[in-house]
C-alpha cells in the first residue's frame, strides 16, 4: 500500500468513510489513528458511542466488541504508553477506570473485567481496553482474544451507565 502521508487529510477521511482503508493503514503510513480520529470528528471510532470525555481522556464503547460492555479509554494527548504520561492524567484515567469496572459489574453483570493496554510500535497512542467476562465464560487470557462481533445496543443499560457515571464524572 502506498503511504498515506502525502495524501490530503480530507482524502484520507473519505477513504476511511468509504471503507477503503482502516486504522492499520494509517499506522503503516506512520499516522497515529487516535490523533487522526480526534482531529476528524471520530471518523475511525467512538462516533455516537462516547460514554465520557473531558480535556484529558475519552471513553467509548468499542464498535466491534469482544464482549458486551467492552469499552476503550484513550488519552487526548499523544502518549506512547503509560511511562510517558503526565502523572495527573494517569491518576484521572485510573480513577475513572476503577469506577467503570465497578459499573460494568453492576450494570452489565460482568463477573470480572479484564484490563489491557497494548501500546507498541512506532505509532502508539496510550489506550486501555476493558473487556468484561461473564459467568458462562471461562477465565484466563482467552478473554483478551474473544471473537469480535458487531456492537449491539442496549439502551436501558447504557442509560443506567450514563446516570451512574455522571454522579462521579460530569
Ligand atoms: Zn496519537
Amino acid at each position: 500500500m502506498k503511504t498515506l502521508k502525502n495524501y490530503p487529510e480530507k482524502e484520507i477521511v473519505r477513504l476511511i468513510q468509504e471503507h477503503w482503508i482502516d486504522e492499520d493503514d494509517l499506522v503503516e503510513s506512520g499516522i497515529c489513528p487516535v490523533c487522526f480520529n480526534q482531529e476528524h470528528n471520530n471518523v475511525l471510532y467512538g462516533k455516537d458511542m462516547i460514554l465520557y470525555e473531558d480535556d484529558d481522556f475519552v471513553c467509548f464503547f468499542e464498535d466491534e466488541p469482544r464482549a458486551e460492555g467492552h469499552v476503550v479509554i484513550y488519552s487526548r494527548k499523544h502518549y506512547s504508553d503509560l511511562s510517558d504520561m503526565d502523572f495527573s492524567v494517569g491518576q484521572k484515567i485510573f480513577s475513572f477506570t476503577q469506577k467503570m469496572i465497578s459499573l460494568l459489574k453492576e450494570v452489565y453483570h460482568a463477573e470480572s473485567v479484564y484490563l489491557c493496554s497494548i501500546n507498541d510500535g512506532e505509532v502508539s497512542h496510550f489506550q486501555l481496553q476493558l473487556i468484561p467476562r461473564y459467568h458462562n465464560e471461562k477465565t484466563g487470557t482467552y478473554n483478551f482474544i474473544k471473537h469480535r462481533r458487531p456492537y449491539v445496543e442496549d439502551s436501558e443499560k447504557e442509560k443506567k451507565l450514563h446516570i451512574l457515571l455522571s454522579r462521579d464524572f460530569s
